[in-house]
């Protein structure tokens, strides 16, 4: 998909600090998702060309990482998997899968993104299509998948001295999907690509992944937290150094079906979608680790959620059970400025 659909350049002038530098912010669909680049930088051409450059890597990378639309390098090597042969992964991938592999590892296999066949039986490969309605499918459908064996785990990797890294899929069910991944090692990408230019105060949001770095001049980036029930935010943070804000919640895909919400973020051992908490947000260095982390805890759950996190090494979380909790844990308590009228749903989590 290369639509380019610039929709909005806000040029917010009585913003512009010392330096002529001014935040300017501009916005496109690309990678599935409403992407944001919000950049303090003088207004001038090389900063356009900086965001324009920008907009198009995001468009290379949805072409390489997209599971299963033609084309995609990531779609052509799951097609060779399905064969059941060893393949050369395409160097394209190797990055990207290979830190995807630690991370699901280091988080107990909670993040998992061989998970492809699973989020397309339940639909939510494509997107909605209005006034059809969806519903779970059969019981039968997923137990099938499960026993033929989804997930990473049945991937196999070897070096080959003459074609390099290769890879066999022991299960006609495993198909790699980086969904919960992608926008998160996006963003660094881009951060870094901007960085090329000489922008170094920057936010890059793709659909709820945010990575910040730098400053709006002499004050820090302030942050919003989606309220995963309401139309406005639960939190603000001010991000005091660069670092990434990244939230997975049941709110950005789902469908209603009996008045039950089914939403895209799969527990690996059941095939259904993962319960007991609504959203969570991550605060992490890098933003690839914080997508892998938010994934990981939404799919860990209410009680498991704090041991994850200590496995994957980040210590700022938000996790809001379906009960309406809002678990903080003291790190994250520090940075968070409560919206008003939830400080009394709030629980401190030590890790
Ligand atoms: P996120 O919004 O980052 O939490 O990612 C959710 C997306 O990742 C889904 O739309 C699926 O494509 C994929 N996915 C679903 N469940 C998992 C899981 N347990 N581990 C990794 N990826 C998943
Ligand atoms: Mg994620």
């Amino acid at each position: 998909m290369t639509v380019r659909l610039v929709l909005l350049l806000v040029l917010s002038l009585a913003l512009g600090g010392c330096n002529g530098r001014q935040v300017q912010s501009q916005q496109s669909l690309v990678m599935g998702t409403l992407a944001t680049i919000t950049v303090y930088a003088p207004q001038n051409t090389q900063t356009q060309k900086a965001i324009a450059d920008a907009f198009s890597t995001l468009d290379q990378l949805h072409q390489r990482w997209h599971p299963w639309q033609h084309g995609a390098t990531l779609a052509g090597f799951n097609q060779a998997l399905q064969g059941g042969n060893w393949v050369a992964v395409p160097k394209a991938l190797q990055p990207l899968l290979q830190q995807a592999i630690a991370l699901h590892h280091k988080s107990q296999g909670h993040f998992d993104p061989g998970l492809g066949k699973i989020t397309a039986l339940w639909g939510f490969r494509e997107a909605p299509e209005p006034g059809i309605t969806r519903q779970p499918p059969a019981p039968g459908a997923v137990n099938a998948l499960l026993q033929q064996g989804v997930g990473l785990d049945h991937l196999q990797l070897r070096q080959d001295a003459q074609q390099g890294l290769m890879a066999r899929a022991e299960s006609p069910a495993l198909l790699l999907d980086f969904g919960a991944i992608a926008k998160g090692y996006a963003a660094d990408l881009v951060t870094a690509q901007l960085a090329r230019y000489g922008i170094h105060d920057a936010i890059v949001n793709l659909g709820g992944n945010l990575r910040v770095v730098g400053r709006k001049g002499e004050e820090a980036w302030r942050i919003g937290i989606r309220d995963p029930r309401g139309p406005g935010t639960i939190a603000a943070v001010r991000v005091q150094q660069d670092s990434s804000v990244i939230s997975s919640g049941d709110y950005e895909r789902y469908f209603i079906h009996q008045g039950r919400r089914y939403h895209h973020i799969f527990d690996p051992t059941s095939g259904y979608p993962a319960k007991g908490l609504i959203s969570v947000t991550v605060i992490t260095p890098s933003a690839a680790l914080g997508d892998a982390a938010s994934t990981a805890l939404f799919v860990a759950g209410p009680k498991r959620w704090p041991q994850v996190a200590r496995a994957l090494g980040v210590n700022k979380v938000m996790a809001i059970s379906e009960n309406g909790e809002i678990w903080l844990t003291p790190a994250m308590q520090a940075l968070v400025e409560l919206s008003p009228g939830v400080a009394s749903r709030v629980k401190i989590q030590k890790l």
